[in-house]
């Protein structure tokens, strides 16, 4: 069986009613859509660390490295207090096991980028990150992160929640224990898939596995998870899914008929011009895939690596 795919959140993305003034900040993509495969680990700074529904309103002040968290009137300043909170609650989201965090945009708490920083005499600049968004990613580095505005982007959402099923597979493979033969199948498995990020990354990490005996598998196994992780953050682009659609054509040399790969080819070029979406071609190679049993490419993530009702390939 899966396990749960566990992702941190600002709650009030959730809907719950902790916002400075008892609202809420709602999003439906992320309540209706993501909220159907993920378990939610809803994370309020603000009213975590102590202080009440309705507050006043809180702004980051001074340098964008290291801010004061202040009132925005009464200028009461709650850094320290917002700090010591955040480095506890760092340690008890550890055994969550997290698969990545939504951060709220633009908050002084949970902003993940270009939160607003005010210069104490005046003027701001979008530079600061939230103190909690901060402490967070300082404390888990390989975790991905997004914010709800940016998921907004299709292809942002897509890598985000692409990121978020492969280290849950990831979490899995872990689970059948650290050994080599373990190592070998997800990294096999995932080829494809790591290609569409990063050549340079796929390449290391086919290295590092090929290699990997020579290391103890605690070694082994963590740099291959930060690679992996490294890779992930690069987004693919249509060039870089042209050149694995195009890596995929290799494997039916033998079945497909000169019309059949000349049409095949023209539909990746197709997606590679931008005038169809990914899904387009996948299809078409999803169906060679079935119809010949392609053993090598149907155990590839990169064909299936989310649910097909997130229709997050569709855009892209
Ligand atoms: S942005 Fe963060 S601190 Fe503000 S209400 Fe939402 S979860 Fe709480």
């Amino acid at each position: 069986m899966s396990v749960p795919i566990k992702i941190g959140i600002s709650a009030c993305l959730l809907g719950e009613n902790v916002r400075y003034d008892g609202g809420h900040s709602r999003d439906r993509f992320i309540t209706d859509t993501l909220g159907q495969y993920v378990e939610w680990v809803p994370v309020c700074p603000e009213v975590e660390c102590g202080m009440g529904i309705p507050r006043e309103t809180l702004r980051l002040v001074g340098s964008s490295d290291s801010p004061r968290l202040l009132t925005s009137k009464t200028k009461v300043d709650h850094t320290d207090r917002m700090l010591g909170w955040a480095q506890k609650k760092v340690k008890t989201l550890e055994k969550e096991d997290l698969c990545g965090f939504i951060f709220k945009s633009k908050s002084p708490s949970s902003g993940m980028e270009r939160v607003k920083v005010y210069h104490p005499n005046g003027g701001s600049v979008n530079t600061g990150v939230g103190l909690f968004a901060r402490a967070f990613m300082s404390h888990f580095p390989r975790i991905p992160v997004e914010e709800e505005g940016r998921l907004h982007d299709p292809s942002l959402r897509e890598n985000f929640i692409e990121n978020i099923f492969i280290l849950r597979t990831w979490r899995e493979s872990l689970m059948n224990g650290k050994k080599l033969g373990n190592l070998v199948d997800f990294h096999t498995r995932n080829k494809l898939l790591f290609l569409s990020h990063s050549e340079k990354h796929y390449r290391q990490m086919g290295k590092l596995v090929a290699t990997g005996k020579s290391l103890s598998l605690d070694t082994l196994y963590d740099q291959y998870e930060s690679l992996m992780m490294d890779a992930l953050r690069l987004k693919p682009t249509h060039k870089k899914n042209g050149n694995v659609l195009l890596h995929m054509v290799g494997y039916f040399k033998k079945q497909l008929s000169k019309d059949e790969k000349e049409e095949l080819i023209s539909i990746i070029d197709q997606y590679r011009n931008e005038y169809v979406p990914l899904i387009v071609p996948l299809t078409l190679i999803n169906h060679y895939v079935r119809k010949y049993d392609q053993p090598y490419l149907k155990q590839q993530q990169y064909l299936n690596p989310h649910p097909i009702e997130l229709k997050l390939r569709n855009h892209v």
